[in-house]
This record gives C-alpha cells, structure tokens and sequence, in this order.
C-alpha cells in the first residue's frame, strides 16, 4: 500500500495520485520493480583509484569499456571538480560502483606494470 504524505490515506500500490485528494505519488519513497536507470547513473559512484596521467585514463577506459565495467573518468582538470579533488595528486580518478573496485584495481595495476615496464624508471622498489 501506498500511504498519501499529504493526506495520509492508504492507496494501492499501482495508484499514482492519491484517491482521497489526488496527490501525486513520487517514486522515492516506494521502490517499485521498474528501475528507473536515468537517475541511477550517477548517483552509487565512489571514487575508485585515483590515475596518473592521461595515459592511463585512455587506457584504463578502453579496459573498463571492453568489460563492460560503467565508470566515469573524471580530470582533476575539469572545473566542475573545482574544491572536490584539488587535494589529488596526477592527472584524475576513476569512479564506478563499488562492487567494481577489485575489478577496476587489479586491471589499474596491470597498466602500471606495463607502463612501467617500457619506461626507463622502475618505481616498484
Ligand atoms: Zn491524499
């Protein structure tokens, strides 16, 4: 049942405006099996690893896109991040849904041992 905010009857669940004073039922207060995925794009991402150059964003974008991992790569360099990150080092981070990050890790890892690897610098000691 649905119970009116505004004037407390209770309405079936498939209603969408209340019957006593025709209220609109939001969605955000009943979860209903329909998803609606527009506005869960964005909202349960967590910042994942933070990236050191541009490089490894391409790179770990073409990773992520191939496994069909959704994230979103963010710049330190893009100014709607202006006063969130400004704390971070390199060149950005990666955000995704929590249940990626292992996954979102261990691949990050993988292109800095490559990566690494072909430069004339070794960091891992
Ligand atoms: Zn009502």
């Amino acid at each position: 049942m649905k119970t009116c905010t505004y004037c407390g009857r209770e309405n079936e669940d498939r209603t969408t405006t209340c019957q006593e004073c025709g209220t609109e039922f939001g969605r955000d207060s009943a979860p209903t099996t329909e998803s609606p995925m527009e506005s869960e794009n964005t909202e349960r991402f967590e910042k994942i690893a933070g990236l050191d150059n541009e490089v490894q964003a391409e790179l770990m974008d073409a990773v992520l896109t191939e496994r069909k991992i959704r994230h979103i790569m963010q710049s330190y360099h893009d100014s709607a991040l202006d006063g969130l990150f400004q704390a971070g080092k390199g060149w950005g981070v990666i955000l995704a849904h929590e249940s990626s990050r292992q996954e979102i890790l261990t691949a990050l890892e993988d292109i800095r041992q490559q990566s690494s690897s072909a430069g004339p610098e070794d960091n891992n000691t």
